[in-house]
């Protein structure tokens, strides 16, 4: 079959590989693409959140599926148009995708659907916001309710933190109009873990575990970026925690989106935190992680495109899936500056190098200049090698990772470390 996938980054990259490599798929065309994916797949200059000419690329190509991957063109309603028109789509119509576009609405439906989360108020006005704020006392959590590349959300250790950042979004200087509506919660402690499931209408197939690492610095420490590196599988999810992430956070939310009729095909993301009190959902996501989708591509033994072909055609029962066994370790390459501001167009050197040392380089924020590979965003590589353990998998990454020539590249070195002191 003809596999058209929708966009340009890390995610979109693991994708079209591993779609490369399923016996069904025939070829892969990618819209935008990047210098990476083009190795992998025929890349289509048109932005991926531009639904008409999406639309229109998909009516002259007739791809088979279409697999869209980030989630501003879910929110925008691509999946609806290419459906309008007959495709088979993997991804949510923008009904389902507001369980991501919009924070305030996620939680009420979890809420209505009894599903597990963090205490929280919806807010518009700056001064009630503080109210709640100075009333429930810190740490608290302050989160933008709209798309926010996972930067919108700040978990603030004083009052005085929190009472900014509440400020600073309603007033739209930060996140601007994703801002207008802040959602505070009450600060959960536990691990984190990624929990993603493959959904088509009441069928849901749970991926394999993985953890990702949003903050910048090492040790979990300083502001969230969209995330620095991720693992799989996460051995704090074991299986009795899936179980119960399937049955409490899952099954409820899917239902009762489709109570609403907002019927969901696509990966339902839930980001979980494995608190005393069991697993709390502390947020949705409507497609694939980006980091999390490149260890699990990595590990998927599956054919991906009869994988998604069924979903988005309500065959899933028609599905097992296959993992190698082995642990996967994916580590964000970022240019140095990131999240804040970045010199852009600087060269890349050593991909072929880290290659040849047994890792598989993701692109995320590359372009081409001449013959050359150079950054063109923040996080720009997502290097990722497969080992027997965690331990394993992290000292191949890093053992690759030495090859790579760009003195403007940084990357966490300790991806992974919480699963590697479990084994130890
Ligand atoms: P989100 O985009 O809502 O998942 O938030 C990004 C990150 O902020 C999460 O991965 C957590 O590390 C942190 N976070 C979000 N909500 C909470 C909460 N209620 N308590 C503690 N940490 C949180």
């Amino acid at each position: 079959m003809k596999v058209m996938v929708v966009g340009g980054g890390g995610r979109e990259h693991a994708l079209c590989w591993k779609l490369k490599r399923s016996p069904s798929v025939k070829e892969v065309i990618c819209a935008p693409g990047n210098p990476g994916i083009a190795r992998e797949a025929r890349c289509v200059r048109v932005a991926a959140d531009a639904v008409d000419e999406l639309v229109q690329l998909a009516c002259d190509e007739r791809p088979d599926l279409v697999v869209v991957g980030p989630e501003a063109p879910l929110v925008l309603g691509l999946a609806d148009r290419l459906r309008d028109e007959g495709f088979a789509v993997f991804g949510p119509g923008s009904a389902a995708a507001r369980l991501e576009g919009s924070k305030s609405f996620s939680k009420r439906l979890m809420h209505e659907a009894g599903v597990p989360t963090a205490r929280f108020e919806v807010h518009t006005n700056a001064d009630e916001a503080e109210q709640t704020v100075r009333s429930w006392g810190a740490p608290i959590v302050v989160k933008a309710s709209g798309l926010a590349a996972g930067k919108g959300v700040i978990v603030a250790q004083t009052v005085k933190e929190a009472v900014h950042a509440v400020r600073d979004m309603l007033s739209g200087n930060a996140f601007g109009e994703a801002g207008s509506q802040v959602v505070i919660e009450e600060c959960l402690f536990g691990e984190e873990a990624s929990c993603l499931f493959i959904v088509s209408g009441d069928d849901i197939l749970p991926l394999a575990s993985s953890q990702d690492h949003k903050a910048l610095l090492e040790g979990d420490k300083g502001p969230n970026t969209g995330g620095m590196g991720a693992y799989s599988p996460a051995p704090c999810v074991t299986p009795e925690v899936e179980d119960t992430v399937l049955e409490t956070i899952a099954r409820p939310i899917v239902a009762a989106l489709k109570k609403r009729g907002a019927e969901f095909i696509g990966i339902l993301y839930a980001g979980v935190m494995l608190t005393a009190d069991g697993p709390k959902t502390l947020e949705f996501n409507v497609r694939f992680g980006d980091p999390e989708c490149q260890p699990l591509m990595t590990r998927l033994q599956s054919d991906l495109g009869t994988v998604l072909l069924a979903a988005a055609e309500k065959r899933l029962h028609e599905v097992t899936l296959a993992w190698d066994e082995r642990k996967a370790v994916c580590v964000v390459v970022a240019s140095r500056g990131y999240p804040e501001s970045f010199a852009k167009g600087q060269v890349i050197g050593g991909l072929d190098a880290v290659e040849a040392a047994g890792a598989t380089v993701f692109h995320a924020g590359t372009a081409m200049k001449g013959e050359a590979i150079v950054n063109s965003g923040g996080r720009v590589l997502g290097v990722t090698a497969l080992g027997e353990t965690v331990s394993a998998a992290q000292t191949a990454v890093y053992s690759a990772l030495s090859h790579l020539d760009w003195p403007g590249g940084v990357y966490r070195r300790d991806i992974g470390y919480r699963a590697v002191a479990r084994e130890a």
